[in-house]
């Protein structure tokens, strides 16, 4: 089948690339794995040995012929638009404990995906994905990294995000431009206790203009509230946001945007 670029259609063919990822999803037999993008099932072959449900979404129904062998009992294809989908209804008569999404994903909507996911609120365990590497190290950059921004931020305050390893070109056919990674998200059961939109309003605002200093980028707040922050941290007032782990944010985000009731 030629593969459609539109859809981000590079097909793992390395097998030992493609056992590594499975042998990353440590599921118990209660458990429950979604797979996004199955495409022609190359690691769908092996999340079916781990013998617990398994729900797959592909966008593409010309793919049908190589994942119509893989549905069983156990195992559902659900032709659709992942980000379309309504996954709390699709798994609703499963029972299960954990829950774990995997892919490889479709490159061209990465975030979205992720935004999506955690959107529906449905809890959780673990999300192992292939995503281009340059946005896996952006996913767990550390501060004072250019690759830190407020998309670290958000996603850190769901997940624990850690790259697991690299994965090269040639291990794809066709052969993308980019070079991948294998991601892996834990949920995060110490999630700070804050008004998330709030919070989030405030990193995207603090990085807004990266090259601009966090005064800067931040004058729409109240000045006096800031100065107080950089004071109290013994913080320069020229600093710019990379310069701020989580725990700093979560400060700047009480002396900014906690209301008391
Ligand atoms: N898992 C296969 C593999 O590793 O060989 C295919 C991975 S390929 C990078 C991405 C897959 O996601 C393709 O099968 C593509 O058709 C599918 N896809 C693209 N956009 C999608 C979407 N919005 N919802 C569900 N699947 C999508």
């Amino acid at each position: 089948m030629k593969a459609k670029k539109n859809l981000g259609q590079n097909f793992l063919i390395d097998e030992k690339v493609i056992m590594d990822i499975s042998n990353a999803i440590n599921v118990g037999e209660d458990d429950l794995i979604i797979e996004i993008g199955p495409g022609m099932g190359a690691l769908t072959k092996y999340l079916k040995m781990k013998n617990v449900p398994l729900v797959c979404y592909e966008i593409d129904p010309d793919l049908r012929p190589y994942l119509n062998k893989l549905e069983d009992t156990n195992t559902k294809i659900i032709y659709q638009d992942i980000l379309l989908s309504n996954i709390v209804d699709d798994i609703k008569d499963i029972h299960y404990n954990n829950l774990y999404i995997v892919g490889n994903l479709p490159y061209y909507i990465t975030t979205p995906i992720i935004k999506h996911l955690i959107a529906l609120n449905i809890k959780i365990k673990e999300m192992i994905f292939m995503v281009q590497d340059e946005v896996a190290d952006r996913f767990t950059a550390l501060p004072k990294s250019s690759e830190y921004g407020s998309i670290t931020l958000y996603l850190k305050y769901y997940f624990q995000v850690t790259k697991l390893f690299k994965v090269s070109k040639k291990s794809f056919e066709p052969v993308p431009k980019v070079e991948s990674a294998i991601i892996k998200f834990v949920a995060r059961d110490n999630k700070p206790n804050i008004n998330k939109e709030l919070y989030f309003k405030l990193i995207n605002d603090a990085f807004r203009m990266k090259r601009k200093t966090l005064k800067n980028n931040l004058k729409d707040y109240d000045l006096t509230l800031l100065e107080d922050f950089f004071h109290r941290n013994n913080l320069n007032d020229t600093i710019r946001a990379e310069a701020l782990d989580e725990n700093m944010f979560l400060e700047l985000y009480n002396s900014l945007c906690k209301r008391v009731p």
